[in-house]
């Protein structure tokens, strides 16, 4: 009797679980992020412009990417205003184009 070779099983297409990322944030994450913005008030972005924001939200400074580890690494957060986090996750989704390296440099 020939074995069968085992194959992998083909994911769902329709995995009703919530991914990675949005499994992360669940009411731990809410209670720990909400003892932090107690701890840190503040907007970390605007505080470093000389600005004093009251934080809306806890952000995560190396994106986690549902990495446990840097999820729950309090050294990787930062309490931040609505308006630096959007505008820190418009930079990551988007980061600026790399410069062209110099001999590919458009001539005059
Ligand atoms: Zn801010």
């Amino acid at each position: 009797m020939p074995h069968r070779i085992p194959t992998r099983r083909r994911p769902r297409p329709h995995d009703p679980r919530p991914s990675t990322h949005h499994r992360c944030y669940t009411r731990a994450w809410e209670k720990a992020s909400r003892a932090y913005r107690r701890a840190h008030p503040l907007c970390a972005e605007c505080a470093r412009q000389g600005i004093s924001t009251a934080a809306a939200l806890v952000d995560h400074i190396i994106p986690h990417k549902g990495d446990p580890v840097l999820f729950w690494d309090q050294d990787n957060w930062q309490s931040l205003c609505i308006n630096c986090h959007n505008a820190k996750t418009a930079r990551e989704n988007h980061p600026p184009p790399p410069p062209a390296p110099p001999d590919q440099a458009p001539t005059p």
